[in-house]
């Protein structure tokens, strides 16, 4: 099976719109779009698990695809937009979320084909040989990061989160994580409630120790300081159609 992600920026995406830096226009140049974070696992059968939901062309990526859950990580618009065109699917699709009562825009109105699963700290879903747990994030709405393990390898999904508290942090020690991969918006001089940088990002790498760990959610603005200063990083930022084998 395959671990992979359909995007790996901010909100805004790259290239941004109308935006002429350096990073926009090599984007614009090969011809690829990297979009709002999020990611899927394909399973033998062919079926998907998503991680977020906020990839622009969701519905067509996997038009005849059976979706077999999504977990959302918040309710963001970057995360949860491409669940406005979902719910109209003539399938039912359960969706796990962080207990969030006040959802995004009309969604818990409208619910239509999508089954919202409030999911606790910690609890574990298993869906034919991938379990997947619930890690509470700091962020500025109720936030779950993932875990997902398989017979094959672990890999944590942890995007937007300003800081990991004590119990998550223990939980993420303790599962010898092959994969990690974590939010770092920002430049390190971005002074930020909401999200990690690349300098703390990499520092909670460090404490977690996976086998591997790899930077996400950025936007133009963190890439081109970095792409100036020549500076490489201990944990490099990937790109959309980056994966795993799990
Ligand atoms: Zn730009
Ligand atoms: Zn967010
Ligand atoms: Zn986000």
């Amino acid at each position: 099976m395959k671990f992979e992600f359909l995007g790996t920026s901010d909100t805004g995406g790259i290239p941004l719109h109308n935006c002429l830096c350096e990073i926009c226009e090599e984007a614009r140049k090969s011809g690829v779009s990297n979009r709002s974070t999020s990611a899927y696992i394909e399973l033998n059968d062919g079926s998907v698990i998503l991680f977020d939901a906020g990839y622009d062309l969701l519905c067509e990526k996997f038009n005849t695809t059976k979706i077999r859950a999504v977990f959302l990580t918040h309710f963001h618009a970057d995360h949860c937009l491409g669940l406005i065109r979902l719910r109209k699917s003539a399938d039912k699709i359960c969706c796990y979320i962080p207990n969030d009562t006040n959802g995004f825009g009309d969604l818990f109105t409208h619910k239509d084909s999508i089954e919202y699963v409030v999911l606790e700290p910690f609890v574990e879903v298993v869906i034919e040989s991938v379990k997947i747990t619930a890690v509470p994030l700091i962020h500025s709405k109720p936030t779950h990061g993932y875990v997902l393990s398989t017979d094959k390898s672990i890999v944590a999904y942890l995007t937007d989160c300003s800081s990991i508290a004590a119990e998550s942090l223990l939980f993420l020690q303790s599962m010898h994580i092959d994969h990690l991969f974590l939010d770092a918006c920002y430049e390190p001089n971005y002074d930020s409630k909401k999200h990690l940088n690349w300098e703390s990002a990499t520092e909670l790498i460090d404490v977690i120790a996976p086998q591997n760990g790899y930077l996400i959610h950025a936007s133009c603005k963190t890439l081109l300081p970095l792409k100036q200063s020549g500076k490489s990083l201990k944990y490099s930022y990937i790109k959309n159609g980056f994966k795993v084998d799990v």
